[in-house]
């Protein structure tokens, strides 16, 4: 019988990523092509379709080698239908993804919430290896996450399960987060959130070699911090001491609910390893019940930007073998 492939989609702000996977989970081909958002994104759903036919063409193969589609897309999604309600990025207002790309490709699909692809991803091909329950923090601009317990993805009553990003860490007067709240983990951990630590520690931290980070154009970055840590700078170390308390604070209520096998880091801050993830294991292994903390693995995202194809891909087959059975 012939071997047949899922295509994993990828919808970023500008960038569509996409490639062909086998059953197996082997990557046959991966390419990538502009956002266009033109015209509120009316013409993504073809972009894709088209752009599927022409790899398809070029590779010598039918479209009969295709199951099925899954794609990860930004934004308030209905799961059910694929429908997004808002893709800021995008310029998707109610807009019915699933019915249009079935429409355009012919192929059965499958839409989620990027983050929850990305979580998939690394537990069917990545850093999760195999672990049927885990749980995926992305640091990035924002945090970003994805609960997969017992092998399925965790959604929730309207698709908000997973969105740990804006759990609250400091219950009053805590920084505005995107979200309209105050205090969440995403306005400490996140990219933006240790920066905005370092700059207000400046003034208590007058020897601080962030100072003079301070002055460039585009002020102090997260790497700017790392790097000071590195050299053992007191505000540095105190930005990431706090992070670290915050982070494994929360990870370990959440783990205390989930009881993962994995905990998963992903995104650019997760670049710094061990400077960011020690001082969250130690709060983690403070807060976690012992036998939680026994259970879960920490580790660092293995699949990069790939995550959201692998997880796509996931997802289509699950679809597949759904309607099959
Ligand atoms: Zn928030």
């Amino acid at each position: 019988m012939i071997e047949k492939w899922y295509v994993g989609v990828d919808l970023g702000g500008t960038t569509i990523k996409m490639a062909f996977i086998s059953d197996y989970g082997d990557l046959i081909k991966k390419w990538e092509i502009p956002t266009d958002i033109s015209e509120k994104g009316k013409n993504i759903t073809t972009d894709i379709a088209k752009s599927i036919d022409s790899v398809l063409e070029e590779l010598g193969e039918k479209k009969s080698r295709l199951n099925g589609i899954g794609m990860g897309a930004p934004g308030f999604i209905d799961l059910s239908r694929g429908f997004i309600y808002h893709a800021v990025n995008i310029g998707w207002v109610n807009f019915p993804l699933k019915e249009r790309l079935e429409m355009e490709t012919g192929l059965p699909v499958v839409v989620d919430n990027d983050a929850n692809l990305a979580a998939v991803g690394e537990m069917w091909r990545g850093a999760g290896d195999g672990a049927k329950d885990l749980l995926c923090i992305t640091l990035g601009t924002g945090v970003g996450g994805g609960i997969v317990s017992n092998g399925k993805i965790l959604h929730g009553t309207n698709g908000m399960a997973g969105e740990i990003g804006h759990i609250t860490a400091i219950p009053e007067g805590g920084a505005p987060c995107n979200c309209g709240k105050t205090g969440c983990i995403e306005t400490i951990a996140s990219a933006t959130g240790i920066c905005r630590l370092a700059r207000e520690g400046l003034e208590k931290y007058p020897d601080s070699i962030l100072q003079k980070e301070q002055e460039k154009e585009d002020g102090i970055t997260s790497k700017d911090v790392f790097d000071a840590a590195d050299k053992k700078d007191e505000l540095a170390l105190y930005v990431l001491e706090l992070v670290g308390y915050h982070l494994g604070f929360m990870i370990a209520n959440l783990g205390n609910a989930i009881n993962p096998g994995k905990i998963v880091f992903g995104g650019g801050v997760s670049k710094a390893g061990d400077k960011i993830l020690q001082p969250v294991k130690q709060n983690f292994d403070k807060f976690a019940l012992p036998r939680v903390k026994e259970g879960a693995e920490f580790a660092i995202a293995s699949l990069g930007n790939d995550a959201g194809v692998y997880g796509g891909a996931w997802m289509a087959k699950k679809l597949h073998e759904e309607t099959i059975l």
